[in-house]
């Protein structure tokens, strides 16, 4: 029965990662993976983090089933962290979800049951992973103009063009709340008043994924393109992710926070999101919304959170700012400024496919083929190695 199956392509990033682990090279640098590092090359686990843990195992008095849409400590936090003031509380439905790529999920197959007529308007280029779940609800996708021709930065006019012209109705448009994986470029505060009137014009469902909140300019600052949507449509849906800016990762902890017209609508979604929960994995799983709810339910754990989220996003800007000065002073002539531009872990550093090869197979530094690389996998003991291997591969 199972001879006629083929094997699936691997990951391609998580291919990336195996051959690492085997490079001898002690120089060996890996920006491919999409996860924070410190300057050891490891991903550390908060101390907050750990000192919530610690509190749950001394109080926590059950491992019953959290209900299907989960915890409502958890969901209460994450629509503050979300929203703020923007939206009235009972027009909006938090359900806690495994992971952001949970979220995605949840809402993708209420998408396919519930308005069945929708596309997914997706930037070009976008996360991997989104046409991906779109494609495995039965989703119906097209992308709009992101990159610019340039590779650096945001095609704006571009963008509101496509949607203009091509999007119907009532489609849905996925938009990155902030730190645009994998190109870094977002759009400015400008750039979202212009795209939340044309999602008024053309009453576009809009999607947000929310997978950084915190790690570009800030927690609130970075919901600036998200609230300014709301201004200008009534309905959304978010996506949100606490992998990153928690370093939670491997606990999966995401949400789907859905904006509704008023109480009722939101009432008959909450219905319509718990059966989708319902038949794919029943409930969410307990201790890393836990953790989330203990730092945020404490102000002084939620103050040392704000601290410890905002060293990580101190050295990835450190990073970058170090990169393009090192790279100047190689004398390579290629200007690295843009990334100056950038937010969060990734750029599209222009890097080719070749070139991309050859600092992988001659200085062990390892990234993905698009040219997309993770910042924060750089190491300020090894910028100089790893500035003069681009400046090698580039001449
Ligand atoms: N959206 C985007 C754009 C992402 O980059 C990621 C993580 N790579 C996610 C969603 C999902 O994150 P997770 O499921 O790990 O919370």
């Amino acid at each position: 029965r199972f001879s006629h199956l083929e094997t699936a392509p691997p990951d391609a990033i998580l291919g990336l990662s195996e051959a690492f682990g085997a490079d001898s090279n002690p120089n060996k640098l890996n920006l491919s993976v999409g996860v924070y590092k410190d300057e050891t090359g490891k991903t550390p686990i908060l101390e907050v983090v750990k000192a919530a843990e610690k509190k749950i195992l001394e109080e926590e008095a059950t491992k019953g089933y959290l209900p299907i849409e989960g915890s409502p400590e958890y969901a209460e936090d994450v629509r503050k962290l979300v929203f703020g003031d923007a939206v009235a509380q009972d027009r909006t439905v938090v359900v806690q979800t495994p992971g952001g790529t949970g979220g995605l999920r949840v809402a993708a197959d209420f998408m396919r049951t519930q308005l069945p007529q929708v596309k997914v308007w997706m930037p070009n280029p976008t996360w991997a992973n989104h046409p991906a779940i779109f494609m495995s609800s039965g989703v119906p996708t097209e992308t709009y103009r992101y990159l610019a021709d340039d590779r650096t930065s945001l095609d704006l006019d571009g963008m509101l063009q496509t949607l203009r012209e091509s999007a119907s109705a009532g489609d849905v448009i996925l938009l990155h709340g902030c730190c645009h994986n994998p190109t870094g470029i977002d759009p400015s505060g400008d750039d979202w008043k212009q795209i939340a009137q044309v999602v008024e014009e053309k009453k576009l469902l809009p999607l947000i994924d929310f997978a950084y909140q915190g790690f570009g300019d800030g927690i609130e600052q970075d919901a600036v393109g998200l609230r300014t949507i709301l201004q200008h449509t009534d309905e959304a849906l978010v996506c949100s992710s606490f992998s990153k800016n928690f370093g939670l990762y491997s606990e999966r902890v995401g949400a789907i926070c859905l904006v509704a017209a008023d109480a009722e609508n939101a009432t008959a979604a909450r219905s319509q999101l718990k059966r989708t929960v319902r038949t794919n994995y029943s409930n969410p799983p307990r201790h890393g919304a836990s953790i989330v709810a203990t730092i945020l339910g404490d102000p002084q754990l939620t103050a040392q959170w704000k601290e410890e989220l905002e060293s990580m996003r101190q050295r990835i800007t450190r990073l970058r700012e170090q990169f393009v000065q090192t790279m100047k002073s190689t004398g390579s002539g290629h200007d690295f400024g843009f990334l100056l531009r950038q937010r969060g872990m990734f750029s599209y550093s222009g890097l080719t496919p070749m070139q991309v090869d050859e600092l992988k197979s001659k200085y062990g530094i390892y990234i993905v083929g698009s040219g997309r690389i993770n910042v924060a996998g750089m190491s300020e003991s090894k910028m100089q190695y790893f500035c003069d291997s681009v400046a090698s591969v580039l001449s």
